[in-house]
């Protein structure tokens, strides 16, 4: 994970871009030595590069951080909060209940909310839905139970935020996640979820709230190296599902491509961003995806005339939350 710092030589590296400060972190893609400070200016400029040029935000906006306890969501709310202080901000906490996991992310975004003095709305789905992340393992999505965590965490999101009348959703997607779900996309041939997949998702239904991505172009490392720096109120445990998940293990082996070609993930990122769906798109206009109403909640889906993901995970879960309200 460190092996973007630099390699310990007899002589300090110089900071590049201040000429002062001794250089602490080697960044590989931009063949950049930074000091700490540097850095962190280099990264908050890189991420209001993204938001201009994806036009994310508007003065006007109502922004709802989805915040989780990790170093990349609280990075996300702590650059915002700095760039954007205009802007009418919330941080979003979704509680899925997971044993220790959930209540020590809790305490961490609480922690947060407090340094950026915003408010935080706490959604806790055992108190709200009456089931816990935890009650999946004994569904079909047993084996899944990351994929059904991130369609309910997806769907609540939104809900809160239309419920509230935000116009925003900010998520902390990074680089590294773009390219994990874009690379079993490609191998999956799932040319609609590639579609659906960008920096900027825009308003497609009246009770679908935009979605932005400000982080996309930060890797995991870096995220981490600001939280680090910046000290910021982040989770030191993992959640108990994520064990050799599939998510993980993709990233372990886009980060041993990315070893022997250090501008891998930027390239791919890029060259599907600028070149490959922009061709897509083109071609594939008039399959334009459309969206209709579930008719069971009435939320926007892209289902025609069936429950919508949200609704039918929720529904494996019935025999078991009617036993528990025997
Ligand atoms: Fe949800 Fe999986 Fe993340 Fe746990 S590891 S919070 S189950 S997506
Ligand atoms: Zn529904």
């Amino acid at each position: 994970m460190f092996e973007e710092i630099s390699q310990g030589s007899s002589m300090p590296i110089k900071c590049r871009r201040c000429k002062a400060e001794n250089a602490e972190v080697y960044l590989s893609h931009l063949n950049l030595n930074l000091c700490p400070e540097c850095f962190m200016l280099l990264t908050e400029r890189r991420v209001k590069h993204t938001i201009d040029a994806y036009k994310m935000l508007a003065k006007n906006d109502r922004v709802g951080i989805a915040v989780s306890g990790g170093k990349d969501s609280s990075t996300l709310a702590y650059i915002l909060n700095s760039l954007f202080d205009k802007i009418d901000m919330v941080l979003i906490y979704i509680d899925l209940g997971v044993p220790d996991y959930s209540k020590h992310c809790l305490e961490r975004v609480e922690a947060l909310a407090e340094m950026l003095d915003k408010e935080l709305i706490v959604y806790s789905l055992e108190g709200e839905m009456g089931f816990k992340i935890g009650d999946f393992k004994q569904t079909v999505y047993g084996r899944k139970i990351c994929s059904a965590c991130g369609t309910i965490k997806r769907y609540l999101l939104n809900k809160i935020a239309y419920d509230l009348g935000l116009t925003k959703i900010a998520t902390g997607h990074n680089l590294d996640d773009t390219l994990e779900a874009l690379f079993n996309f490609y191998l999956e041939g799932n040319v609609e979820a590639m579609l659906r997949l960008k920096p900027y998702l825009p308003r497609t239904h009246p009770k679908f709230v935009p979605k932005i991505k400000p982080l996309i172009g930060l890797t995991d490392f870096e995220c981490l190296l600001y939280a680090g720096y910046r000290k910021l109120p982040t989770r030191t445990v993992e959640c108990q599902f994520s064990r050799g998940s599939r998510m993980q293990r993709r990233k372990e082996l886009l980060n041993m491509i990315a070893e022997k070609i250090p501008n891998f993930k930027h390239s791919f990122i890029n060259s599907h961003f600028k070149r490959i769906l922009p061709n897509l798109e083109a071609s594939l206009g008039s399959r334009e995806i459309k969206i209709y109403e579930c008719p069971t909640c009435g939320m926007p889906t892209s289902l025609e005339g069936m429950p919508c993901h949200f609704c039918k995970l929720t529904k494996t879960l019935r025999p078991q939350l009617t036993q528990r309200s025997l």
